[in-house]
Order: C-alpha cells, then sequence, then structure tokens
C-alpha cells in the first residue's frame, strides 16, 4: 500500500522528532511521525533541559506542564573527588537574558510523553507506532519511507522527510553520507539511586572531577517525591557491561563516591556507548536530518538533547516557511549551516572539554583549572559569560547571526 499525502514525514518519535511534529502542527502543516516501537520509549537518558530549550519548549505551549512535573534548578556545583566543592554556580545571574534563568529536570520520557500529548489536538498530525522505516527513495516532488509494520509492508510519502531517528537510524545512512568524529574507548553507566545526597550538601546538578572516576548527578522527578539521583559514571574499556551493571559493580561505584552508606538501593542502571560525531551532510534534497540522527556528543554538560531540540525548532521555522512558500529551499540549508556550526562549535567542543576537565590526570593542571574557576567565579562579568555558554545561551546566538 503507497500513501501519497501533502505533508511531512518524520522518522522517529523520540524527543525531535516529536518537538518538530509539534512545531509544525502548530503552523497548520500536516504531518506523520513514524516510530519503530509499539509506543513511547522509556529512555534514561537526557534529563536536563537549558534555558533556550525551555524558552523553545515554552512557546510550543508546553512549558508549563514541564514545570508542574520537572525539578527547578538554579544552582549547580563544580566538586572534586578529594577536594570537595570547587564552585557553587548560579544561573540567576542570567536573569536579564532569559526567562528561565535555571535548569529544568525531567526525564525525556516524560518530555516525549507531554509532546505527544500536545500533539493530540491537532488532526493534521498522527504518530504511527509499529512502523519501523527500513528505507527512504525520494523522486523531484516527494520522498517516501518503506515501512515494515505487523501488516506487512507500508509506503509513507510526504513532500518533505525528516530524519530524527536517532545515533543509529536509517535515514542518516540512506543519505550515505560520512559520521564524522570519533568514539570514546570508555563507556558510560547511569546508576539512579532513591538515597537522598541531597542532605549532604549537594545541588540537584554536580559535575565531580577525578583522574580515575568521575561522575555527574541529576536528581530527576521519577514518579513523584522523593525523586532518584541519576549518576553517571565512566566505564574503562577492560571492564564488561556485565560486571558493570551487576549489583557488585553498581555499589563499587557508588560506595567510591557516596561515603555515607555500605549499600544503596539502585533503581536503574543502563550502560552506553559514547560518541563524539556529526553528520558531513545534513540535507540531500527532501530529506533532512535532526536530533542525534545528525550528531553526536558525550553527556557531560547535558548538550545533546538540547542541542536536538534546537534543531528541530529551527528546522520547524525553515521548513514551515518554505511550506507557505514565503521563501525558497536554500531556508532549508540555512538551517543546516546554523545548526551544525553550533554543534561543531559549541555542543561538540565544549562537551570535549567539559569531559577533559573533569577527568584531568596532571594534579598540577588540575589545581590550576580549580584555581581558574574559583577566580571566575569571584568576577560577575566573567560568571555570567561562562554561564551564557555552559547554557547554551551563547550557541543559539551565534547561530542567528549565520546567514
Ligand atoms: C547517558 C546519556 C545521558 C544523556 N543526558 C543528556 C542530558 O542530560 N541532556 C541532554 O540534552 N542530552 C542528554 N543525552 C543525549 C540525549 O539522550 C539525546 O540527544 C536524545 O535522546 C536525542 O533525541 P532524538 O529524538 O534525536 O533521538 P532518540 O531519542 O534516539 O529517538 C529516536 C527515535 O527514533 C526511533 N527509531 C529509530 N530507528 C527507527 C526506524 N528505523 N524507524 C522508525 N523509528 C525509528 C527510536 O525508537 C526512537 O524513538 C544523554 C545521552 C546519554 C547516552
Amino acid at each position: 500500500m503507497t500513501e501519497n499525502t501533502r505533508q511531512v514525514v518524520i522518522v522517529g518519535a523520540g524527543p525531535v522528532g516529536l518537538t518538530t511534529a509539534l512545531a509544525l502542527a502548530r503552523q497548520d502543516i500536516p504531518v506523520t511521525v513514524l516510530e519503530a516501537e509499539p509506543g513511547l520509549t522509556h529512555d534514561l537518558r537526557a534529563a536536563s533541559y537549558h534555558p533556550p530549550t525551555l524558552e523553545m519548549l515554552a512557546a510550543l505551549g508546553i512549558g508549563k506542564t514541564m514545570h508542574e512535573k520537572g525539578y527547578v534548578v538554579q544552582r549547580w556545583q563544580y566538586r572534586d573527588r578529594k577536594e570537595g566543592l570547587i564552585v557553587e554556580w548560579d544561573l540567576g545571574v542570567l536573569g536579564n537574558d532569559t526567562e528561565y534563568p535555571w535548569r529544568l529536570h525531567l526525564e525525556q520520557h516524560q518530555l516525549t510523553r507531554i509532546l505527544l500529548a500536545a500533539l493530540e489536538p491537532y488532526s493534521h498530525a498522527r504518530v504511527l507506532f509499529s512502523h519501523r522505516v527500513s528505507a527512504i527513495e525520494q523522486s523531484a516532488s516527494q520522498a517516501t519511507a518503506r515501512c515494515q509494520t505487523a501488516d506487512g509492508e507500508v509506503m509513507v510519502s510526504g513532500q518533505w522527510l525528516i530524519g530524527a531517528d536517532g545515533g543509529s537510524g536509517v535515514v542518516r545512512k540512506a543519505l550515505d553520507t560520512e559520521f564524522e568524529g570519533f568514539t570514546w574507548p570508555e563507556r558510560n553507566v547511569n546508576i539512579s539511586t532513591s538515597y537522598d545526597i541531597g542532605q549532604h550538601g549537594y545541588t540537584f546538578n554536580c559535575y565531580i572531577a577525578d583522574p580515575e572516576e568521575w561522575a555527574g548527578l541529576f536528581k530527576v522527578p521519577h514518579l513523584g517525591p522523593p525523586g532518584l539521583w541519576r549518576i553517571g559514571f565512566p566505564v574503562p574499556d577492560e571492564e564488561s557491561d556485565e560486571h558493570a551493571l551487576s549489583d557488585e559493580g553498581t555499589q563499587a561505584r557508588l560506595t567510591r563516591l557516596l561515603p555515607w552508606e555500605r549499600e544503596y538501593p539502585v533503581a536503574y542502571r543502563s550502560i552506553y556507548r559514547v560518541h563524539q560525531r556529526v553528520a558531513r551532510d545534513w540535507r540531500r534534497e527532501r530529506v533532512i536530518l535532526a536530533g542525534d540522527a545528525a550528531h553526536l556528543n558525550n553527556p557531560v554538560g547535558a548538550m545533546g538533547l538540547n542541542g536536538g531540540v534546537h534543531d528541530a525548532v529551527n528546522l520547524a521555522d525553515k521548513l514551515g516557511r518554505v511550506w507557505r512558500a514565503e521563501a525558497d529551499t536554500s531556508a532549508l540549508d540555512l538551517y543546516v549551516r546554523q545548526r551544525r556550526t553550533a554543534n561543531i562549535e559549541f555542543i561538540q567542543a565544549g562537551s570535549i572539554r567539559n569531559k577533559r576537565t573533569l577527568e584531568e590526570r596532571d594534579p598540577a593542571v588540575r589545581a590550576q583549572r580549580h584555581d581558574e574557576m574559583r577566580a571566575l567565579a569571584d568576577d560577575p562579568v566573567r560568571t555570567r559569560a561562562f554561564l551564557l555558554g555552559t547554557s547554551m545561551i551563547e550557541s543559539v546566538r551565534r547561530a542567528a547571526t549565520i546567514t
């Protein structure tokens, strides 16, 4: 069966695919999202939204619901395992730069559910689950996704097709472009505990530097109070996935970092390979990439999903103008230039720098970095400049300057 309608087809009902769908639906553009899984995934990955992302999602009408469910995190800490607290940053200093001078913590599987509910009133938007896209074809007038479903093969066509199908998605592969960059030798394990780490003076987001085993802490709402602390650690190449995920492995990591208990309650654990990659081409004619399909980065600084949402909103704006014949298709190349540049200059460079700072092995360099950080925190002008960078405000401003 072949469908052929005047619509935009989006592959992937992750946060980026659904954000793009909502941003298009709100412009009265018909949209079909194709998702391989039978329902929304329960991903234990992103959980932290930066100010520009909150501004964009609020403009799509979901800011209030997100804030009702999430944690507002205005202060975050940089710590060292041996030295303890180095600096506590206060995002309140960005009060003149953004309506949301904080991070919001909310698991990405909660965001996708909010996005799906927000799509529901739009009769011209639909999400088809259990539609696994296996190939993409395109002609001069349309792009078509070949989907495997329980009822056999289905072809879904649209005037434009957006690949938001994640890091190992088929759309980028169909574009036959390089996924340039590298994969880190170590993996990351995420361990969630209900133990109240906050009682020891830790803010809801902390990064803890260590030459052997750095850590990133995020308090997430989970099912409601008391929430969970999700802690990300590196896993060295020589350690097996099985050991890192075992009771012994997870308790060993927790008790090395948190000295207060002999055993911690563990709610979730998961392990990931970590990449720094950006697709060389993000668009071929009617097929365009966004989110993890276009770029991957390590999670230090929490920029991957945020950058994907920035792609989604930028792309939906340009595609909307092309759809209404207010702009020609060069607007789509501008999307690529803006977002690809922001990704390389800020998200790739920043996440690599963040990770290297956390894991610095040379004690003299580490001490110097800590001194620099403390000096920076004592200078309000430099503090604001630093937080404009880490909050991704600078990356969005930079993208907007690219013509
Ligand atoms: C450990 C870890 C922690 C992270 N923490 C953060 C954080 O705090 N902040 C942050 O900003 N980012 C973070 N990230 C990154 C973030 O999780 C990703 O950037 C984000 O999930 C990307 O969203 P996406 O919609 O592009 O892709 P995905 O979330 O991967 O969604 C892709 C969707 O496409 C579907 N799909 C795949 N193939 C097909 C197919 N063939 N046909 C149809 N559907 C298909 C999948 O089932 C999925 O639903 C983290 C990542 C990791 C690994």
